[in-house]
Formats: structure tokens, C-alpha cells, sequence
């Protein structure tokens, strides 16, 4: 068998230099004598690995020094509840732009610990643009400011993000961080799953301003509460050693690239293939209002429900897998993270081509 190309929205492709890698300190890390997996979190030598860990990807992003980064576990999804309970101890008010279904979620949380003004939502449409902001709309006194970058499911992104002044912007970047430039200091928290950009699932980073540590509820238990984790150096208890050390090989790997921005150029090209040749199609459409496009994840449909089933069936016998549409959507979509080389995305419009021609 050899390797497929995985479209994937999570957990995703990951670069095959890194996992070769990987493969070849599996057993013994340097002259830890040990495999990674299998030692402590405490040892010098896991420490040199999650401060190299944290050095890169401030590197990469260029974080601010007055913003802590925390490798937690938990999964994006835990996020929705962590951050109402660290940030709405006093005034417990919300603003929040609704883009689909992770915003969904995340709203369900806010409810439970404060009141929820939605600013703008794009629900009229299936969540297929970003929605334009009305600035009258916004709380004066909002606690924080919440969105999601990248709307993994439904396909779309933030070009520009709202202007929200003294109210922390919060993001949910899951599927987008590291894609492509972004000025963190913009932000009060940026959160991601690793799963789909970063590395393999079980780890879950937290960029967070130092203002915004120390203020949870009463009721926050420890493991929910910012304030022990940066104390702590993510290491209050055993954090996802394995997939910090994975995180690593990434962030390497993506230096090695040019960096963010070397990467952002790969993924700009990437997708322009794709929509450049779904747009030209008579077969395959976006749903997407195209300023919003989402460079990372994009779903596309054809012109029946049978021609897509066909797709779908005859796709993974080119060695394309995983283009199902959320199972909430349907049709296709084709996941194309930084790990997706350019040679996967053409391989892919070849692929939907002739299946244009054969169907015709
Ligand atoms: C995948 C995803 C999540 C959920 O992540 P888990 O790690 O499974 O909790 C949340 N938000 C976005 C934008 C995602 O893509």
C-alpha cells in the first residue's frame, strides 16, 4: 500500500518528512535511550522538547512576549467551556459572529455562564459567507469578542477580522492557524485543536494574552482554569507529550518552508487550483461567496446526488480519500491543510476532470 492522498478535515494529512521522521526517533530519541512516548515529563529531556516546541511557534507566529502559550488536552471543543469560565467572572456578556457549526457549539457554552449578543450570523444563507458587521451592533462592555477564523464544515473565512477596539477578540483557529499571516496581537486568545493543522489529535494550544489569565469563575475546576497552566508551564499535570513532540517536527518543518509566509503563498496557489477549475466547471460548483472562500477547506457539489455518490465511490480508487461533505452538508469536500502538497490538489483536478468528461 502506498500513501493515499488524504483530504481529510480531521485528524488530517500530516507532512511525510515529518512522520519519516518520526519514524526514525520512534524507538530512541537521541540518546534519551527511550522513545518519546515513554518519558517523563519532567526530564531534561522533554523539557528541551516543549520549550523548542513553544520557541518555533512564537517564532513562526511572532507572538508578542506579553501573550503565554499553553499545550493543553481537551480538544478545541473543550475551549467553548474554558473560555466563559476565565473570562466572564464579573461582566458576563459576549459578543459573537455565528458562522456555522463550531460557533453553534461554542454559543451553547456561553449560555450556560453568561448572556450572548450575536452581532452578525450568516445562518439566512447555510453559513455560506461571512457576515458583514454592523459596529452599532457591539456591546460597549463585552467581556470578549468571539469568532471562528475558519469554518471548517461550511467553508468559509475571516480576510479581514472585526475591529473590536478594548474587548478581546477571541478565535477559534482550529483549521486555520499557521495557513497563512495573521497579527496575533490583535487578539485576546487564539485557540486550535492540533488535529488539523498542527499535528496529531490530543493536543489543543492556547495563545492568551496575560491580562485575560487569573480572572475565572469561582466555580472553574482546576483543569479548566488558564491561571494553572501558565503557572505551571502547561505541566500542572502530564500534558500530550507525544503530540507536543509532534508539534515540533512541524513547526520545523514549516520554518524550513519559508515559514508562515512561505507556506501562506503554497496554500493561496493550492486553492486557486482547485476553485479555479471548480468555477470553470459545468459539473462541480461552490457554495461559497467567493471573498470568503476558505483556503483550507473546501466543499464543493456536482449536479446530482447520484454524480456525487459516483464521485465519491470512484475517487478513492485514484488514491484520493476522505472528500465525503460533513455529514450535516453532504456533497464534497476536499480538506487542503498545509500538509497537503500541491501535487495532491492537482492530482485531484485531474481526477475530477476526466470524471467531468466521462459523466458528461
Ligand atoms: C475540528 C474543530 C473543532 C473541534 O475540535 P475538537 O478538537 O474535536 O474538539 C472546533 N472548531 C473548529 C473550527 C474545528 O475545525
Amino acid at each position: 500500500m502506498t500513501r493515499v492522498y488524504n483530504f481529510s478535515a480531521g485528524p488530517a494529512v500530516l507532512p511525510e518528512a515529518v512522520l519519516k521522521q518520526a519514524a526514525n526517533e520512534l524507538v530512541e530519541y537521541k540518546d534519551a535511550g527511550m522513545s518519546v512516548m515513554e518519558m517523563s515529563h519532567r526530564s531534561k529531556a522533554f523539557d528541551d522538547i516543549i520549550q523548542s516546541t513553544e520557541t518555533l511557534l512564537r517564532e513562526l507566529m511572532k507572538i508578542p512576549a506579553n501573550y503565554k502559550i499553553l499545550f493543553l488536552q481537551g480538544g478545541a471543543s473543550s475551549q467553548f467551556s474554558m473560555i466563559p469560565m476565565n473570562l466572564l467572572k464579573d461582566n458576563k456578556k459576549v459578543d459573537l459572529i455565528h458562522t456555522g457549526t463550531w460557533t453553534k457549539k461554542a454559543m451553547e457554552e456561553i449560555k450556560r455562564y453568561g448572556s450572548l449578543n450575536i452581532v452578525g450570523t450568516s445562518e439566512d444563507k447555510n453559513f455560506s459567507y461571512i457576515p458583514k458587521i454592523d459596529k452599532s451592533k457591539f456591546s460597549k462592555d463585552a467581556s470578549y469578542f468571539y469568532i471562528c477564523s475558519n469554518n471548517t464544515i461550511e467553508g468559509t473565512r475571516y480576510t479581514a477580522f472585526p475591529e473590536t477596539g478594548n474587548i478581546p477578540l477571541v478565535a477559534d483557529m482550529s483549521s486555520n492557524i499557521l495557513s497563512e499571516v495573521m497579527d496575533v496581537s490583535k487578539f485576546g486568545i487564539i485557540f486550535a485543536g492540533a488535529q488539523k493543522n498542527i499535528g496529531p489529535a490530543g493536543l489543543t494550544i492556547v495563545i492568551i494574552r496575560e491580562d485575560l489569565i487569573g480572572k475565572s469563575m469561582d466555580i472553574t475546576p482546576v483543569m479548566f482554569n488558564y491561571a494553572i497552566h501558565a503557572e505551571n508551564k502547561s505541566l500542572y499535570n502530564t500534558p500530550p507529550t507525544y503530540g507536543i513532540y509532534m508539534a515540533k517536527l512541524v513547526f520545523e518543518w514549516l520554518k524550513q518552508l519559508g515559514g508562515i509566509p512561505g507556506m501562506q503563498k503554497i496554500n493561496e496557489d493550492k486553492a486557486n487550483i482547485l476553485y479555479n477549475y471548480i468555477d470553470n466547471s459545468a459539473m462541480f460548483k461552490s457554495p461559497i461567496a467567493k471573498e470568503d472562500r476558505s483556503i483550507m477547506n473546501v466543499p464543493f457539489t456536482a449536479t446530482t446526488k447520484e454524480l456525487e455518490e459516483k464521485f465519491l465511490k470512484e475517487a478513492p480508487k485514484a488514491g484520493l480519500v476522505q472528500l465525503a461533505g460533513h455529514r450535516s452538508v453532504g456533497g464534497m469536500r476536499a480538506s487542503i491543510y498545509n500538509a497537503m502538497p500541491v501535487e495532491g490538489v492537482k492530482k485531484l483536478v485531474d481526477f475530477m476532470k476526466k470524471f467531468e468528461m466521462d459523466n458528461k
